[in-house]
């Protein structure tokens, strides 16, 4: 314990204070298999005091005007960059991301959402023209009261940010619990709102695990509000508990994106692709992780696509380089061999990877980029979220096959058409039951609304929408 980073405190009304009751929980780095933290896991004493923070705060914050939210975010922004190595550093330990990614990508993707949510308020209209009802009907947008935000591991803070600042930015007050397993960028993330001058109570952190604090916000009387990004598992669990008290409940879940390749499309589609499927260690909940191809080019791009996996590169998050890291943990590192074990006994045939430790290397959870052709869509290794560096090819014949392939699924996050033929693109990108379309390796404009349908959630995060999603509505009319 002596040489572990101590992070035992929590973050609540402007102060690092001590846990009710001390229950600690090791922080793994997933590239050593050995513990490099402590934090404190919370029980209910720390959620309700949290949450009163938060509570206290709302009025005042509530009222704060706009610009003076703005410009408190615009200096975390300043501080966020600063801090953006301890960032990476924190991210790199906790969840395995390479440190050069870490820094590049992961960290990154807090700064670029703050901007852009600082773009997006500066142009935010708060109160709006109702039809042409009346002359002095409106719709005018307001906070929500106490908002309590729960995220995953896999980019932490890309999660943290597209929640945490458009809850600021919308005057609502917040509870953030991060996930147990990669708590440290979070809590590097509340040194940051600290000495950017947040008001005590309006960004307040407690850690804890989903049984504890997790359900504890989404049961309490005093949230009006859950933002949650996670598995579809936790969704539900949380959309059911959080009925009694009929929250808002906005949920990013979990998805199995198609990436339809016709062909037409190059091997720089087929590259980009596989690329994608293992980026992160396939950790990304829009990963494309069925590739569908068109019969005509679908050898060519097994064995491109089986290229990409032999030469992705994978090692210590420590090592410089554009390498791939483990994955986070010793149970997603079983679960993806055990899915991977599915895949060969269920008849897919193995043409890169496969299961067990990369060759040379005899600790940490690391997963040998895998690729499987000839699947179908109702093998195991098509239908369940994979959450690993492993892709799914599938041919298909004819457009309506594809369209038809890639919606059967309970997800419906993201999917991805590859094609020369625009008219054909546009055409099946409407028929595909998704949040998200993205085609010939286009996405979307300065991360605005992320989300999904079906199994995915319906939440839409980012931009516009994403301020949106952290602010009631209010319909106003009437005559002069
Ligand atoms: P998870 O659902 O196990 O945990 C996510 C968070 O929820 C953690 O903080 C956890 O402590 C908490 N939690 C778990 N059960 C809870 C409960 N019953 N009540 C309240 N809180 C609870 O997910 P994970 O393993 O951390 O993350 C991986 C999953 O997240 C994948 O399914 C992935 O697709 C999904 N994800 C989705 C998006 C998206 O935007 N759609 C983005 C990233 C990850």
């Amino acid at each position: 314990m002596a040489d572990l980073l101590d992070k035992r405190k929590f973050y609540i009304d402007g102060a690092w204070v001590d846990p009710a009751a001390a229950r600690d929980l090791e922080v793994i780095d997933p590239s050593t298999e050995e513990a490099v933290a402590v934090i404190s896991l919370g029980d209910q004493a720390d959620t309700d005091r949290a949450v009163a923070a938060a509570k206290r705060a709302f009025p005042s914050w509530s009222a704060t005007p706009p610009e003076d939210r703005l410009a408190v975010v615009e200096r975390i922004l300043e501080v966020y960059e600063r801090r953006k190595p301890d960032i990476a550093r924190a991210t790199s330990l906790e969840m395995g991301a390479p440190q050069d990614m870490a820094l590049a990508d992961q960290a990154e993707a807090g700064s670029s959402h703050i901007r852009n949510f600082i773009a997006a308020f500066k142009d935010f209209r708060f109160v709006r023209p109702l039809g042409d009802h009346a002359p002095t009907s409106m719709v005018a947008w307001e906070p929500v009261g106490v908002v309590g935000l729960i995220t995953p591991w896999n980019w932490p803070m890309n999660q943290v940010t597209l929640k945490v600042i458009p809850a600021l930015l919308a005057g609502d007050t917040c509870v953030l619990k991060p996930s147990e397993i990669a708590p440290l960028s979070s809590l590097v993330f509340a040194e940051v709102l600290d000495e950017a001058g947040v008001p005590p109570g309006v960004f307040n952190l407690v850690n804890g695990d989903g049984a504890g604090v997790g359900s504890q916000l989404t049961v309490h009387p005093d949230v009006e509000m859950i933002s949650f990004t996670g598995s579809t598992r936790a969704g539900i669990a949380i959309s059911k508990a959080a009925a009694d008290s009929l929250k808002k409940v906005v949920l990013e879940l979990g998805g199995k994106g198609a990436n339809i390749v016709f062909a037409d499309a190059d091997d720089k589609a087929v590259v980009r692709g596989a690329r994608h499927c293992f980026y992160n260690t396939g950790q990304s909940c829009n990963a494309p992780t069925r590739m569908l191809v068109e019969r005509s080019a679908y050898d060519r791009a097994v064995e491109v696509a089986a290229r990409v996996a032999e030469e992705t590169g994978v090692a210590s998050a420590h090592q410089p380089g554009r390498h791939i890291g483990p994955v986070v943990s010793k149970d997603q590192w079983s679960k993806i061999q055990d899915l991977i074990q599915a895949g060969i006994d269920e008849g897919a045939r193995l043409v890169a990877g496969g299961t067990g430790l990369p060759e040379g290397v005899n600790r940490g959870y690391f997963v040998r980029p895998t690729v499987f052709a000839d699947v179908s869509n109702d093998m195991t290794i098509a239908q369940q979220e994979i959450f690993g560096p492993v892709l799914s090819i599938i041919p298909f014949d004819s457009e309506e096959e594809a369209v038809a392939i890639a919606n059967d699924t309970p997800y419906g996050l993201t999917n991805y058409v590859q094609s020369q033929d625009g008219a054909r693109r546009n055409r099946v990108a409407r028929q595909l039951r998704s949040g998200m379309v993205e085609m010939n390796g286009e996405s979307r404009g300065a991360g605005s609304a992320f989300g999904g349908v079906k199994k995915s959630g319906r939440a839409r995060e980012g931009g516009v929408m994403g301020l949106e999603e952290f602010m009631d509505s209010k319909a106003i009319s009437g005559w002069d």
